[in-house]
């Protein structure tokens, strides 16, 4: 099943709870603009390579559109699309100002040089710098795009526009970007962990957490369950994984990625494990934290976790999930658990746009904020309606999406 797909699925589920009209569904299902560019770009050596990039704007009836740029060599534009939508029900569920879009260039970033990543940027800019902008769509970081990556975007675009910090965000701290920024992602899924534990009825302390990928979200999520005096018992990342039942030691594991390019292979403390073994772990919680679709039909009876903290995007499938439900998983949804990185966003743009810094301590107090009454939100539709965190959390974003559409006028 293509990514899209299962999000309509998730998506006309809430719909029907919501009474949407066909036309209505049609409407809010598709995307207000698509465009694939050619990228031309010359290489160290000479020769000239020619990229693809994309970008898809969803949705702007709750405010400009707002999504990741990545780059990833299997980037196309189905997955764009579907990635764009999801912002769009994203930024609706934790009620922030802004539409959806997403962004990718299928290039593998690893293959190439600082100086032709850059200039593959660059050019991207070039042909995309009239679509895009602080009160249109705002480009950020995702999979293979770094702060770095985010300034060379805010320096082209500065180009053809004068300064203008706010037409993209997570930026470097020192160019324009927010302290926090880094961290909120990863803060927002264990924060919210931490709330549905506790409206579950489980105890903290102790609870057994297994994540697949030790990037930025799965690396700040675990030391932020580490610090709640959670057992962080297992980790992979795409190199190695590891378990260990009483525990790992999360900042050794955080010193040793920091100090081999972000791999985990060789770390010495805790015995290895597959990254199936991981998804299959008898634990108390499972994140998968790295790529989507890596829970499936073929996977989905061996979950042994009741829990699924769902911190990447799309990682399960619709049939997986389905299967969830039948076996009373709880399963708390992307469009929720990793909303705290577009939340973090939005600060960095409105302090662009306030030429004002908030520090780190108000960012981590909004944040907290604006997650913990979402996950209310959430929480309450789903018992009201007896129906799963998943279409709650679809209601709550479709639902205030269409009502901005309709009080906005159709256009
Ligand atoms: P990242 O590139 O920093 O880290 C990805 C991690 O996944 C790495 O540890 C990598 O080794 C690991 N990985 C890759 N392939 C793997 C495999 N086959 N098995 C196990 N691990 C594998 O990316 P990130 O920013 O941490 O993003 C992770 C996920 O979270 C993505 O789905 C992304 O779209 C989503 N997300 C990220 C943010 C953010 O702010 N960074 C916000 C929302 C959603």
């Amino acid at each position: 099943m293509r990514s899209s797909e299962a999000i309509s699925i998730y998506f006309n589920r809430a719909a029907d709870q919501l009474d949407l009209s066909d036309n209505i569904r049609r409407l809010l299902l598709t995307a207000k603009r698509e465009v694939q560019v050619r990228i031309p770009v010359e290489l160290d050596t000479g020769e000239v390579e020619t990229f693809i990039g994309y970008r898809v704007q969803h949705n702007n009836a709750r405010g400009p559109m707002k999504g990741g740029l990545r780059y990833h060599p299997q980037v196309d534009l189905d997955e764009v699309r579907s990635l764009a939508s999801l912002m769009t029900w994203k930024t609706a569920v934790v009620d922030i100002p802004y539409g959806g879009a997403k962004g990718g260039i299928a290039v593998d970033p690893s293959r190439l040089s600082v100086r032709e990543l850059e200039r593959v940027t660059r050019r991207f800019v070039d042909a995309i710098h009239d679509l895009f902008g602080p009160d249109v769509d705002i480009p950020a970081p995702d999979m293979g795009t770094s702060p770095e990556v985010m300034a060379w975007i805010m320096n082209q675009y500065n180009k053809y526009h004068g300064f203008s910090p706010a037409c993209v965000t997570g930026k470097p701290v020192e160019y324009h970007g927010i302290p926090g920024r880094d961290e909120a992602t990863g803060r927002g899924v264990g924060s919210l962990t931490l709330k549905l534990l506790s409206r579950l009825g489980r105890r903290i302390p102790g609870t057994r957490v297994a994540i697949q990928g030790f990037g930025n979200v799965g690396s700040h999520t675990a030391r932020f369950l580490h610090d709640a005096e959670c057992r962080i018992v297992a980790v992979s990342d795409a190199t190695a994984g590891f378990h260990r039942a009483e525990g790992l030691d999360v900042l050794e594991l955080l010193r040793y990625s920091q100090s081999h390019a972000g791999r985990l292979k060789g770390f010495q403390g805790g015995d290895p494990l597959t990254n199936a073994e991981l998804l299959a772990l008898d634990c108390d919680v499972l994140i998968p934290a790295a790529l989507g679709g890596v829970l499936h039909k073929g996977n989905a009876e061996a979950v042994r976790a009741p829990i699924i903290i769902e911190a990447a995007n799309s990682p399960t499938d619709q049939e997986a999930d389905a299967i969830f439900d039948r076996r009373q998983i709880t399963v708390m949804p992307d469009i929720l658990v990793n909303a705290g990185g577009v939340t973090a966003s939005w600060f960095e743009w409105v302090q662009n746009r306030q030429h004002y810094q908030w520090g780190i301590h108000r960012v981590r107090q909004e944040l907290d904020r604006i997650l913990g009454e979402s996950f209310e939100h959430v929480w309450q539709l789903a018992s009201s309606r007896q129906v799963t965190l998943r279409t709650a959390a679809y209601m709550l974003g479709v639902g205030r999406v269409a009502r901005a559409t309709v009080l906005g006028g159709i256009e």
